[in-house]
């Protein structure tokens, strides 16, 4: 054990918020991975800037986490600090029309305070299981609704503590991806602003997006959503179910009969059976079809 590490992390944070040899297989929604050196509960800025100092200066890897719901940790774990931004970084705010939350609040809350208060643009992310933070990464979307319609403002930090407003169009938000995702930058908080709307009909929206979730996708098993992009000019379900990978498997890590978009662990998998299921059906649909699968899934650690 790091004992310096340790104990400097333990200046910053409480202790019940640091876990040492965390398996990253209960913080994923692939539920596989391996152990985490360390594991810390972020509850604030100020923790976050001191320790990311201090982990550059002594030339420690980490890693921000949100919900883990885009993630495939390697079985052999991550060397270095998983920094959590979920629970204890999880605000909300909600002034007339605009809500303002913290980068570990859930989609799936924020959605849900938005309809309580009679504000309609955000029923799209409801089902989506993912954090504020990993949203504003990911552009995160669905059924024609993506973050970029209703994101104004979006707080985020260099690694050296500045704190920069970004808008909308700085964000530069494209198809999964965000200019988060190419550069150094934590999110803290981000702004939505929707409009007002009617309650029942918000309702009636989120719940036909559940019901369409849960007829078309296999919620009954872990999985990280759609393993690929969606290549332009095709479906990515579609090419690999057509190159006969529908139900392939390899160890716990199978391609959905239900949809073949989404490989899933049907049950004891590890992150190599996944990894290794991804390469190859990359691999087949390229053969077949000359098309080039992009993962959407974020793999980090030793597999
Ligand atoms: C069943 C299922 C269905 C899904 N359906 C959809 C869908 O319909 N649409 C969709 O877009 N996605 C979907 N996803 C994928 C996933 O939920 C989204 O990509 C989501 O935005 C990821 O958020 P997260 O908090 O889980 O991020 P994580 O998986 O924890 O992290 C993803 C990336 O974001 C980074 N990150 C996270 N938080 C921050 C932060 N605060 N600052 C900087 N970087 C950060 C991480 O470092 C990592 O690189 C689905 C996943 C599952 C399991």
């Amino acid at each position: 054990m790091n004992t310096a590490l340790y104990e400097f992390l333990r200046s910053q944070v409480p202790e019940e918020c640091i876990k040492k040899d965390e398996p990253m297989g209960k913080h994923t929604t692939f539920r596989v991975g391996g152990n985490a050196d360390f594991f810390v509960e972020i509850g604030s800025s100020e923790e976050l800037v001191n320790i990311i100092k201090y982990l550059k200066e002594t030339d420690h890897s980490y890693f921000i986490l949100g919900n883990g719901s885009n993630l495939l940790v390697g079985d052999k774990g991550y060397e270095g600090v998983i920094l959590h931004l979920g629970d204890r970084f999880a605000r909300i705010r909600i002034e007339d029309d605009v809500v303002t939350a913290q980068a570990g609040a859930l989609l799936s809350t924020v959605a849900k305070a938005a309809a309580k208060n009679g504000l309609t643009g955000l029923e799209f992310a409801s089902g989506i299981p993912g954090t504020i933070g990993g949203a504003m990464v990911m552009n995160a979307g669905a059924y024609d609704g993506e973050m970029k319609q209703v994101v104004t403002q979006v707080t985020v930090m260099t690694e050296q503590g500045e704190i920069l407003e970004l808008d909308n169009e700085t964000m530069e938000f494209g198809y999964r991806t965000s200019i988060v995702k190419n550069r150094p930058l934590i999110v803290l908080w981000a702004q939505m602003t929707l409009a007002k709307g009617d309650m029942r009909e918000i309702q009636e929206k989120m719940d036909d997006f559940g019901n369409r979730r849960r007829s078309k996708q296999p919620l009954e098993y872990p999985s990280a959503g759609s393993t690929f992009k969606r290549p332009e000019g095709y479906f990515a379900g579609k090419l690999i179910m057509d190159a006969g990978l529908r139900g392939y498997r390899i160890g716990g890590a199978q391609v959905s009969e239900k949809h073949c978009g989404f490989i899933i662990n049907v049950g004891n998998a590890s992150a190599a059976d996944i990894s290794e299921l991804m390469d190859e059906v990359v691999e087949k649909v390229k053969d077949q079809f000359a098309v080039t699968l992009e993962p959407e899934v974020i793999r980090i650690g030793g597999f």
